[in-house]
């Protein structure tokens, strides 16, 4: 307690910021990369690693003020609700995915997940926990009492002429309740494959598998990989009178006119395979499944891909060759894959450099060999009022696996993984990382970024 606040007061006179304590490491933010007479008293109090962030002047006075402000007021019920509001309006306005209210020993902590990393806000007071809790709760419609069980929720919230659903979910946790909102995005860009940004060839292998009568389509990558607007812009392209199309989703995340969505009730006994059963005697053309999840669903998947219907899913899979061997895991078959697949995306979002404040580096960069070409530039941004730590927003990159010809053949015939891969790079096939490397070569994003997203690139 005492040497974090010596800590806090060393940072305030030099007009830095303490922004995180773990046991190991300190995290400063600071206006300049002037900063080692802070660095040195802080390394006389404290013996832990120190990272530093550069941050706008600006973002740290405001920072200073509302911590300020905070610690001086006492939180009345009206200040409170205007309090959670800047929070809220803060969280849209910067294009936050998810919100985070941590309760913590020292302070009450809050972070937004911009672009998929989370960045610290002003802390709030302790005292301020058990109210904003209460508060989001009843907004939420749970149970304010039960503080020993997770709970979730939804609330609605207007901002100017922004409407946003906020998913709410709680988690007791040591020194209180943590509560997490998801905004449930309202899409405002269009839905479509040339929106994507997905490059010539992997657009026209996209749109080609989606004129297909039949076969499947999987759209693979972690959680937050964008998958689920890949999906939904095929939807839209699909989306004609003369076609039914039916989805099973879990939850139905983006409301569709056209389309007959179905959800999941797992409780009453709606699965993805019931869903499915019933869903084929309802004379479909194009099926949407959510997420292939297990053996029983796959099954269901290609057997449909087979049977006259074209079948879009997604599946949590590294890369597009990784998607053959998962359902080989799921019990299908080598010869029913080659005879049902169609075309695997893989995908990944990066976080594109900020266009304010990114430069071309001087340094030339060392590669380890890779076997394939990586960029002799490359870029870097410090981070400005527009953008945090040097990224704004973020763009998809793709590796299309279209399977047809030679690799149905391969894959009937029980060829390895490293063959299948080789086979479909001669065909032009480009990897993950190959496309990586080229938006790194463009400015487009960092080799950090590529490295954070997918792993060490020396494999
Ligand atoms: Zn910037």
């Amino acid at each position: 307690m005492k040497m974090s606040s010596t800590l806090h007061d060393t940072c305030r006179q030099h007009n830095a910021l303490l922004l995180d304590v773990t046991d190991v490491a300190l995290k400063i933010a600071t206006s300049s990369l002037t900063g080692e007479p802070l660095l040195s008293e802080l390394r006389d109090i404290s013996s832990k690693a120190i990272h530093v962030d550069i941050w706008p002047a600006r973002r740290i006075e405001l920072w200073q003020a509302a911590c300020s402000l905070a610690a001086n007021k006492e939180v009345s019920g009206h200040s409170l609700t205007n309090l959670l509001n800047e929070v809220l309006s803060s969280a849209i306005q910067q294009r936050a995915s998810d919100i985070h209210f941590e309760p913590g020993q020292m302070a009450y902590r809050i972070r937004l997940r911009i672009d998929g990393v989370l960045q610290p806000q002003p802390p709030l007071p302790c005292s301020v926990a058990a109210q904003i809790t209460a508060r989001l709760k009843v907004l939420a419609s749970l149970d304010i009492a039960e503080k020993r069980l997770p709970q979730d929720g939804q609330f609605d919230y207007t901002e100017g002429k922004d409407h946003v659903s906020f998913r709410v979910s709680t988690l007791p946790c040591r020194h209180g309740e943590k509560l997490v909102l998801r905004l449930m995005q309202k899409t405002t860009t269009p839905l479509n494959i040339t929106a994507l940004g997905m490059p010539g060839r992997e657009a026209a292998l996209f749109h080609q598998a989606l004129t297909s009568p039949q076969g499947l389509i999987l759209i693979t990558g972690p959680t937050g990989s964008g998958k689920t607007v890949s999906l939904y812009s095929a939807l839209t392209q699909l989306n004609q009178v003369h076609r039914n199309i039916c989805t099973v989703e879990d939850p139905v995340e983006i409301p569709f006119n056209g389309l007959n969505q179905t959800q999941l009730h797992v409780k009453a006994g709606l699965t993805y395979s019931t869903l499915l059963r019933a869903l084929l005697r309802q004379d479909p053309d194009i099926i949407m499944i959510g997420e292939i999840r297990d053996s029983e669903t796959a099954k269901i998947a290609v057997t449909a891909a087979q049977t006259g219907h074209l079948v879009l899913s997604t599946l949590h899979t590294d890369s597009t060759i990784g998607t053959l061997t998962r359902l080989e895991q799921l019990n299908i078959p080598r010869e029913i894959l080659a005879s049902s697949l169609r075309l695997i995306i893989a995908q990944r979002l990066v976080r594109k450099l900020c266009p304010h404040c990114r430069s071309k580096s001087d340094t030339p960069v060392e590669h380890p060999p890779l076997g394939i070409s990586v960029p002799t530039i490359h870029w870097q941004a410090k981070g400005c009022r527009h953008c945090y730590g040097g990224y704004y927003g973020r763009t998809a990159l793709f590796e299309v696996l279209s399977v047809c010809g030679v690799l149905k053949r391969l894959i009937t015939q029980g060829s390895s993984p490293e063959e299948l891969e080789s086979v479909a790079k001669d065909k032009g096939m480009m990897t993950l990382l190959e496309n990586g490397f080229d938006a790194v070569a463009q400015g487009i994003t960092s080799r950090e970024e590529l490295e954070r997203v997918l792993g060490q690139c020396n494999d």
